[in-house]
């Protein structure tokens, strides 16, 4: 399944709710998804790890469509590695990507 057909799939099943609900109230069920995952992170559960990775990822997609993004054009900004150095593994400073919004990895 690629990123878009997972969006697609999403908006079929739950985009008429969602849309109903609004952006802002669907990103806060999103945020809630985010503290369910450090908790099942603490877990010893893979299954647990799993189904919470899989619910914030459905709640970040139905966010996304409802700001109209696709989340397919979010990802293509790491087709080639780092958006900012455009290096793979990145090459950027430490310090300096702590500071801004990449993700640490
Ligand atoms: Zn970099």
């Amino acid at each position: 399944m690629t990123i878009e057909q997972f969006q697609r799939t999403i908006e079929e099943t739950y985009g008429e709710r969602d849309a109903a609900r609004g952006l802002e109230r669907t990103f806060i069920w999103f945020v809630e998804e985010v503290g369910e995952l450090a908790r099942a992170l603490r877990s010893e559960s893979h299954e647990r790890k799993v189904e919470e990775f899989s619910d914030v990822l459905a709640w970040l997609t139905t966010t996304a469509s409802l700001a109209g993004v696709e989340m397919s054009e979010a990802a293509e900004r790491f087709a080639r590695g780092c958006p900012k150095c455009d290096r793979s593994p990145c090459e950027c400073r430490r310090e300096g990507r702590e500071k801004d919004s990449s993700p640490r990895r």
